[in-house]
């Protein structure tokens, strides 16, 4: 049976670096798989990078408010259309399928498009890998993320650590190299004047570094 499954984590907890490997080891069995990601990410646009150089493009972008059930269903009629096309006459197309969908940055999906990917786990078979962030630099969670958690089959967390050496649990946003802790949730690197970065830290050195404020207050 098809799952959903949501595999979470801080930032640089290697999300990018888990799903290409994924990715890679279904085509080495054969399989084919469908990568997206939403499209409000604007870093490397239609690609999924992970940190260790390794690089791909999305066979998708999700724009907010698509229905992802629908543009999902295109990209599958069109890997069964090429592979029955590649396929010597006599051969039967009707296995060749999606095996995975993959989503990166899954964090920035509307919370519809997150009951979508249920739908197409358990009503069209598919099984679905939603890699993201669990929550922004206030530690709240992202709308994605929080449908995530409560959808999911299966969740499991991809770990970084502090500069403590404790595991990583928030995302501290630095302004200009200064910790900030409101603002919107997504920063745009291009529309800031000052760069912002961030820093995965644990929850006693989060609280260190924000006074003990935690989500403004
Ligand atoms: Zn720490």
């Amino acid at each position: 049976m098809a799952k959903l499954y949501f595999r979470y984590g801080a930032m640089n907890s290697g999300k990018s670096t888990a799903l290409l490997q994924a990715a890679y080891n279904y085509e080495e069995r054969g399989q084919h798989v469908v990568l997206a990601k939403p499209a409000i990410d604007t870093k490397e646009a239609d690609h999924i990078s992970s940190r260790l150089g390794v690089t791909r493009p999305v066979d998708f972008l999700i724009a907010p408010g698509e229905n992802m059930r629908a543009v999902f269903a295109e990209h599958r009629a069109r890997v069964i259309r090429r592979g029955a096309e590649a396929l010597v006459p006599e051969a039967d197309p009707s296995h060749v399928d999606v095996a995975c969908l993959m989503i990166d940055e899954a964090q920035f999906l509307t919370p519809e498009q997150v009951d979508d990917l249920l739908r197409i786990v358990v009503l069209d078979g598919v099984p679905v890998l939603a890699y993201g962030i669990r929550t922004d630099f206030r530690t709240e969670a992202f709308p994605g993320s929080r449908r995530l958690l409560e959808l999911a089959h299966s969740l499991e967390e991809l770990k970084t650590i502090c500069r403590c050496g404790r595991k990583a649990i928030f995302n501290a946003r630095l302004v200009g190299g200064r910790f900030v802790f409101d603002g919107d949730q997504v920063a745009i690197d291009e529309l800031s004047t000052d760069r912002v970065t961030y820093e995965s830290m644990c929850a006693e050195c989060y609280l260190r570094e924000s006074g003990g404020r935690i989500d403004g207050r």
